[in-house]
Order: C-alpha cells, then structure tokens, then sequence
C-alpha cells in the first residue's frame, strides 16, 4: 500500500497520530476515516481551527476523508445559527467533507442499543435525583455508593425508559445509567448517566425526543456508525476512553479507536465557548465575529487568510501535554501570507500638512506606484500627486537624533516613488505646534532617480491633500492584558483583565484609489501595517480593519 501524499513537502518528523496511522498502513489497514465534531453551541475558534486542520490533513495525507458531525445531544445550548456558521468557516479554511452528519440522526439507534444495554443488564433506570446521584459518586479516593434502584428487573427498567420517552415524567425525575462499576477508579465509570429527560424541542428533531443522550452515550457510538478509524479529540477526554471502548465492547459494534492530543491555547485569548458567549451576551464585544475574538469568523473579518492559520496549526503541530502558544506565531504567518498576497497603498494616520512651494499651484501628475514588490502580476497604479499632500506626522523631527534619516529642516527625504523634497521653513501655530511644512522639490528626481545622483536615505509615505479621501481605520489590539486571562486567582475573572486599548478607532487619509475597495479587500498600508475592508463598509468612507501591524509590538507594549 503506498501513502499519499501528494504536494506535501516533508519537513518534519512524523507526528505520534501519523506515526500510528503509518503502522496501521503497514500492518494491512490502510483506512483512514477521521471526523471533525463541533457541538453547534457557538462560533468555532482557532482551537477548532487546529483540529479542523489536523483531522482534514490528516486524512488527505493518507488518501482518506473526513466527515463533518454536529454533536447535537444538549438542544438548550443549540442553534442552527450556529450549524451553518460552523459549515461556512470550515469551507473557508479550506476543507470539504465527505458526509455531513448529526448526532440527532442517530437518537433512534442510540436509543435501540440502551435497549440492548437494559435486556444485557448493564443499563438502569434511576429514580434519585441528579443532587442524590452527584452525593452518592464518591470521591478519587472514596468509592461511590450504589444505587437503591439498580437492581431492578430487565422488564421495568425497559418500562421505565420506554415511558420516560413517552414524556411521562418531568426534567431530572429519572435517568438511565450504565451498570458498570460504583468503586472504579475512574469516576466517569461509576454507572454514568446515559439519558436525561430534557423537556425541550431540538433544532432538528423538533418535539419527538424529550430524552437525550449524553455526550458519550452519543460520541463514540456515532464514531462507530460512521465507521471512523481515528476518533481524535484533546487531552481532557482521556479519562473518557475506557467508557468509549465499554460501549463498544458490550454493543460489539465496529472498534472506532480515540486519541488524545493536546489543546491549542493561545497567550492573551480565551478561548472556551462559554467565556466568548459571554464576551458577546455582556457587549464587549459587538458580536462572535468582532476581529478582536478569537473566532475564525473574526479573523475572517479582521483579514487573516485560510493559508496563514492552516500553516499555523501546522507548525504548532500535534503535541501530547498542554502549552500555551505565543500569540506572535499566529501573527507572525498572518504577515507572512499578507506580505505575498496584500496590494501595497498608501494611507496617512497622523497627517502634518506639506507645501511644496516650488511646484506649480494647480498642477497636478500622476506618480507610477509598484502594487506588490513581492508580486511582479500585481502591477502598478497611478497615485495623484499635488502641490500639498499630507506626510506622517512622526515622518519628521525638528531636532533629530544622528541617525534621523527621515525628514528634518534642512535635510532631504524621498517620497515612495516619487521626487525627493527637501524641508525649508516649519509653521507653528500659537501654542508651538507644527500645522504646515514648506519644502522644495527636486523636479529631476521622479521615479526614483535625482540629478545629480545623489543618494538619500529615507523613503516615506504620503498622499494628496486635495485628492485624498477620509477613511476609518480600527486600530485593533489583544482583548486582553493578561497573558493568560483563564489563570485566575481567588475572586477574579477573566473580565477585570480587558484591553481598554482593545480598540482604537481613527481617522486616516488613504490614496483615492482606496474609495473603491470591497469589503474583505486586504492592503499592506505602507509603512503602516496590513488593513482590510470591513464587512460594513460605509458608503464613500470606507472602514478599514486593522490585521496585523507589519512588526510584532505587542510583545514589547505588554512588557511594559
Ligand atoms: P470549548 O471548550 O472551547 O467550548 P469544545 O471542546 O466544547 O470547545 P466542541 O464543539 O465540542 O467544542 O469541539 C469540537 C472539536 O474541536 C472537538 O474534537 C474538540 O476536541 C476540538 N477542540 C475544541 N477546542 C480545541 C482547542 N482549543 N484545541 C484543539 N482542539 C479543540
Ligand atoms: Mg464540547
């Protein structure tokens, strides 16, 4: 059996799951059948977007599938809302999957195999109540106390269920349990609940159920219709594989297997659903896709690229105890692709106004700009250029320091492919601020060239003050100011640490050619950082999102 794996270029060493994978290819069992499995209860975020990732690839690089099941056993949490948001963003990164599948589609065969369970006496109707049950499990070290009620005969436990289906009784009047062991070790073998009765109708089910299974009555007997071979999941569910594999054994149905691999955690993020549920319900944020989530709609939004989180995941790769990721690494392959792919343009955050006294009033040209320098097919654009444009505020010093070698008076600057100009007079106003600087240009340094071929240093942005249009730029930043906002100490939540800077929202002055760019456009804003068009854009005042800035400084901010 040969291993396919086309295009891949190899560049590390095996991870344990292709390691096993492998082994099984070798031993005559070339199947590969993995499944990603989001509970429709939230948006996904970068944490799924790395099983996502490794579920997909794994199962592309040995020629295998991957099917897509909703985990829709809680219909009080569930939404379709969320169902098709999931479907959208794991398109978006970049995967497709074999079958699309519910755990719902399988309430009836779940519910024929607690029959088996019941008639094999591993199964039981308790009557306690969740609280007496919660009492009665034990502790590590202490061993649970059995149930009054489990010993009941085959024929009324297979009466109780039926009519607890039938909606006889109320919410947590009485549950089904597995027979297994009160004294185990593990607790989740203690005689876990299988069924709960949750008088609530389900998004796809509507009013037929008023019983549902638990997540792993459900899981791996899901796992196990669909035949997957790799059922994998992160680390805190270890301690669920021995019941996994009980169900398995005492239904004898096919042997789908479970690995554990580590979660990803991500510096100054959280990352559970509930704390992003809950960022959403209290308005910190303005919604699941606020580019300051941690969500892969947000990022969409914000303007990272499906290639850049799939290279990230990648790298991360797949370890077996849990860490936490530098948020930097992320940014860092946002940059990466943004710096192959983001036409550049040029826009002005804190203008200071420039008179070029000896260029005629009223003329006005047209400056040849380079779209991309690492894109040869992106091409070019005409800038206007006029008599006064607007220059970066912090683009000049009164006083500079030796190796100041952008504009200061006297000395000369070059514009971004246009002339050189050189700084003449500075005009303050009352208080001492510079509103205006005179400057000269070099008629014969257009396109890069001077006269007399004399060299200079700094290159700077800028853009025409009669032609440039106004835009929003958010100027995005960590939600958070903690490193890790879920390490919490008595009393605190993960709220007392948000970024009041989180978002900074600002005027800017952007090139013309700006006004036209459609939501999800990204540019490279020259010298400035990578910006792409909001989803609502306003009409003629186009909202830009800030991506990433073009040199990792949150690092340092932090540190302060
Ligand atoms: P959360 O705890 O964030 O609410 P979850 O685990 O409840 O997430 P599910 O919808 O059940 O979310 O997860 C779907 C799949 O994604 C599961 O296989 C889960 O193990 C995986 N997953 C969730 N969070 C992460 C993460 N941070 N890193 C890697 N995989 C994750
Ligand atoms: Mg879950």
């Amino acid at each position: 059996m040969s291993i396919v794996n086309e295009g891949v270029e190899e560049r590390r060493p095996l991870n344990f799951l292709e390691e096993i994978i492998e082994v099984s290819i070798a031993a005559g069992e070339p199947r590969v059948l993995t499944r990603f499995p989001p509970e429709p209860n939230g948006y996904l975020h970068i944490g799924h977007a790395k099983s996502i990732c490794l579920n997909f690839g794994l199962a592309k690089k040995y020629g295998g599938k991957t099917n897509l099941r909703f985990d829709d056993t809680n219909p009080v949490k569930e939404d379709v809302e969320y169902v098709d948001a999931i479907k959208k963003d794991v398109r978006w990164l970049g995967f497709e999957w074999a079958g699309e599948y519910y755990a719902s589609d399988y309430f009836d065969q779940l519910y024929d195999w607690a029959i088996l369970l019941i008639n094999k006496e591993l199964a039981y109707v308790d009557d306690q109540t969740q609280e007496e049950i919660r009492r009665t499990r034990g502790t590590v070290t202490v061993p649970g106390v059995e149930s009054p009620w489990r010993e009941r005969s085959a024929e009324e436990n297979l009466d109780l269920f039926a009519r607890m289906k039938a909606g006889e009784f109320t919410d947590g009047e009485r549950v089904l349990r597995a027979k297994i062991d009160m004294a185990s070790p593990n607790m989740l073998m203690r005689d876990p609940i299988l069924y709960r009765i949750i008088h609530v109708p389900h998004h796809r089910t509507g009013n037929k159920w008023c019983i549902y299974p638990m997540y792993d009555w459900a899981h791996g007997q899901s796992d196990s219709i669909e035949r997957i071979t790799h059922s994998i999941c992160t680390l805190e569910f270890d301690v669920h594989r021995p019941l996994y594999d009980w169900f398995i054994e005492k239904l004898e149905i096919f042997p789908s297997h479970q690995y554990e691999f580590a979660r990803l955690n991500l510096t100054y993020t959280v990352m559970s659903k509930r704390k992003l549920l809950q960022l959403v319900q209290s308005g910190v944020v303005c919604g699941w896709d606020d580019p300051r989530m941690p969500t892969i709609s947000a990022m969409r939004r914000r303007g990272y690229t499906p290639a850049a989180i799939r290279a990230f995941a990648d790298r991360v790769g797949v370890a077996k105890r849990d860490n936490v990721i530098d948020l930097g690494l992320l940014e860092f392959f946002v940059r990466e692709d943004l710096n192959k792919i983001a036409e550049r343009r040029m826009a002005v955050v804190d203008p200071l106004k420039v008179m070029i006294t000896n260029y005629p009033e009223g003329r006005e040209e047209q400056i040849t700009c380079v779209n991309n320098p690492e894109d040869e097919r992106a091409g070019v654009r005409e800038v206007p250029f006029a008599r006064e444009i607007y220059i970066e505020r912090d683009d000049f010093m009164e006083d500079p320091p030796k190796k100041y070698h952008r504009l200061s008076p006297g000395s000369e600057v070059r514009l971004r492919y246009g002339y050189l100009i050189r700084c003449d007079e500075v005009v303050k106003d009352e208080s001492g601020r510079i509103v205006e600087l005179r400057c000269a240009y070099d008629p014969a340094s257009g396109g890069g060239s001077s006269s007399d071929g004399r060299r200079v240093k700094g290159v700077i942005h800028w853009v025409s003050a009669h032609h440039a249009v106004e835009a929003t730029a958010r100027m995005y930043d960590v939600l958070f100011t903690k490193e890790n906002p879920d390490d919490l100490a008595e009393g605190e939540t993960f709220l007392d640490f948000l970024n009041p800077e989180s978002l900074v929202e600002k005027t800017v002055l952007v090139e013309p050619s700006l006004v036209s760019a459609a939501p999800g456009d990204k540019f490279q804003f020259e010298r400035v950082g990578y910006f792409c068009v909001d989803s609502d854009n306003g009409v003629g005042r186009p909202i830009f999102n800030r991506t990433v800035t073009l040199k990792d400084s949150w690092s340092k901010m932090m540190n302060k």
